[in-house]
């Protein structure tokens, strides 16, 4: 049997009003994914448990058929598999972002976006002033970096489940006295982050910054620490050999960690001008080798994050003529098949943030019978299957 999974990533939404009251899947032209459904079913599930942040670090462990409340250990330590870095029993990863604090108010966490080379020059600077001891400082895409303690039983690393951390894109032109680093190890975050500010604030860049009116890089933000999860490769628990396709750093590191082939299609970029042909197109040359293949597209979470309804539409569209056709088509030439497509979590077009709840999936193909539905999330409300554990949803998926 071979298989395949489509993630919008956060594509359920509610009804919109300037698309008629529809929801951007009900108002999408899709006809492969509503071929899906009338072929299949059509359910909903939890992916996010309650006391975890809705995010895809989350919501993709309960989709892929794992507990979060049992595996998921920070965001950094899939960051950190992304970039190669291995993490020991006793090292923790933090994620080490490069941010604009001014008069102590969060003005932008991502630094105003900075470039590669920008956030690379700015992440050298980190190393020569930090670095040392158990401390090591990794320079990621932009200002997504990552620092990592190497513990040792002689010299643990001070953080624990306890320790708190605000992820920076939560606080939004608010003052971070309130959302500083608590609990274990809090102090040294803290500590680090102050010192950061000496070196950071009188960089030469950011004079060059200032002058194209660009945000100036004026300190490091430390959160989303972790240890490596401890996960069973997905071919130890449920017996099938997958592939991801994605151009996000967070699925690739949960990839890793599945035991997953990681296929890049140099351009797919994580956004709305994503190569949606060439992403489908290493969906079906991918399925000639593996049991399993997922393809996972941002581009209707970042249409949402930026609350664009008719471009959200727009990339559901584009998902549904350039993956879904072709990944179908070609999963009928290779005999016995199932698809599975799902978000991994919500997110609101009116918020512009990611959300709690249901999301809708349909299933379709081999010993699978046809219920006559639609995929949206309605449709999926009058489906059947309800799956609160989110990691549930995997088991009945494949099968058997
Ligand atoms: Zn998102």
């Amino acid at each position: 049997m071979k298989y395949a999974i489509i993630i919008p990533d956060g594509c359920a939404d509610e009804p919109q009003a300037s698309l008629g009251r529809k929801t951007p899947l009900q108002a999408a032209r899709k006809p492969n994914m509503d071929r899906v459904a009338c072929d299949g079913v059509v359910g909903q599930s939890n992916n996010v448990p309650d006391s975890l942040t809705p995010a895809s670090d989350v919501a993709t462990l309960s989709l892929f058929g794992y507990d979060p409340l049992k595996y998921y250990t920070g965001r950094a330590p899939l960051e950190a598999a992304a970039m190669g870095i291995t993490l020991g029993p006793h090292d923790w990863a933090v994620r080490c972002n490069l941010v604009t604090v001014i008069d102590d108010v969060m003005v932008d966490f991502s630094g105003g976006h900075v470039s590669i080379p920008d956030g690379k020059a700015y992440m050298e600077s980190v190393r020569e002033h930090l670095y040392g001891g158990p401390l090591e400082f990794h320079a990621g895409v932009s200002y997504r970096n990552l620092m990592i303690f190497r513990g040792s039983p002689a010299v643990p690393a001070p953080f624990a489940r306890e320790t708190k951390t605000q992820p920076p894109h939560d606080i939004p032109d608010k003052p971070i006295a309130d959302h500083l680093p608590a609990g274990p190890g809090a102090e040294l975050l803290r500590d680090l982050m102050t010192q950061s500010r000496s070196f950071l604030d009188g960089h030469p860049l950011n004079r060059t910054r200032r002058a194209r009116g660009e945000s100036p890089v004026t300190q490091i933000w430390l959160w989303g620490q972790g240890q490596a999860p401890n996960l069973t490769p997905f071919h130890q628990l449920y017996g099938k050999r997958g592939a991801m396709i994605t151009a996000v750093d967070l699925l690739r590191g949960v990839a890793a960690f599945l035991g997953w082939t990681r296929i890049d299609v140099p351009t797919a970029t994580g956004y709305l001008d994503t190569d949606y042909a060439a992403k489908g197109r290493a969906g079906v040359e991918a399925l000639n080798e593996h049991d399993l293949v997922c393809v996972h597209i941002e581009a209707t979470d970042e249409a949402s994050h930026e609350g664009k309804a008719d471009e959200k539409v727009k990339a559901l569209e584009e998902i549904d003529r350039h993956i879904v056709g072709p990944m179908v088509a070609a999963l009928q030439r290779h005999g016995r098949w199932r698809i599975l497509i799902s978000p991994d979590h919500r997110t609101l077009l009116r918020e512009r943030v990611h959300g709690r709840g249901l999301v809708p999936w349909t299933i379709a193909g081999s010993g699978v019978a046809p219920s006559g539905g639609t995929y949206d999330e309605f449709a999926a409300v009058r489906g059947p299957h309800r799956f609160d554990r989110g990691e549930d949803l995997m088991r009945f998926f494949l099968g058997d």
